[in-house]
């Protein structure tokens, strides 16, 4: 049966054309125009993934994010104009799985839900009880980084790695980046909620102990590399299959 999807959608226009596109795309669509329609929506039946806008007229498109996740594992893509940074990783943090800034190709959008769709049916396939197992979050090389746990796992073992506020938030600017490079005061501002102001020693250190909780992990490789008088990066064949 074609898979069930939930568009939050305050404007008319984009409402219309992105339903049409999934309609014909293949999926099953209901789309709602606020949040109260959206959770009616969910009440009524479940959806296989939902597709968020942030910018609503009765409630932050981040709260309902929050909320979702606070009741269900459904696979959520965030569909937005607004550009900022912090609003991305705040919903990936809030347990998205995924995020689109408008203005997007509606096959780039079709493509992330069907990514999507398979790895959450491949997670529910699992018989593996561990509960560590990861529940949403973007693979890179040996990798899982979870938003919603703030975790990193190796993916062959599901081992945790554990890491500091400071060391996740770096790691994650950088898997946001996805392989383009990161100043260190991109850096230094995705950290910046720390007691002491960091400094460019600060985000060399952080990066040198992710590294090496990385290797102790028994990772072959920690996909960081440094942009010399730059920054960092990951290597961009992390992403691939
Ligand atoms: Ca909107």
């Amino acid at each position: 049966m074609a898979a069930y999807v939930l568009l939050l959608e305050d404007d008319p226009s984009m409402r219309f054309l992105l339903g049409s596109y999934l309609e014909k795309s293949g999926f099953r669509v209901t789309t709602a125009a606020n949040a109260a329609d959206f959770f009616a929506a969910c009440a009524r039946h479940m959806p296989d993934c939902v597709l968020l806008d942030l910018g609503l007229p009765d409630e932050d498109g981040l709260v309902v994010a929050r909320k979702i996740r606070q009741r269900s594992d459904v696979p959520m893509i965030i569909v937005t104009s607004r550009q900022e940074e912090s609003d991305r990783l705040t919903g990936l943090e809030l347990g998205a799985d995924d995020y689109v800034v408008k203005p997007f190709h509606p096959r780039e959008l079709i493509a992330r839900i069907h990514n999507l769709l398979q790895r959450s049916s491949r997670r529910s396939a699992t018989t593996d009880p561990v509960p560590s197992t990861p529940s949403s979050g973007v693979p890179f090389g040996e990798l899982l980084i979870d938003f919603g746990k703030r975790q990193l796992v190796v993916i062959k073992d599901h081992q945790a790695i554990v890491l500091t506020p400071g060391e996740f938030d770096c790691l994650a600017a950088l898997i946001l980046a996805k392989g383009n490079f990161v100043t260190r005061d991109q850096l230094k501002d995705a950290i910046s909620n720390r007691e002491d102001p960091p400094d460019d020693r600060t985000v060399d250190s952080i990066i040198c102990k992710i590294r090496r909780k990385i290797k102790q992990a028994g990772c072959r490789s920690d996909k960081i590399r440094t942009v010399r008088g730059h920054g960092y990066q990951i290597d961009s064949d992390a992403f691939g299959a």
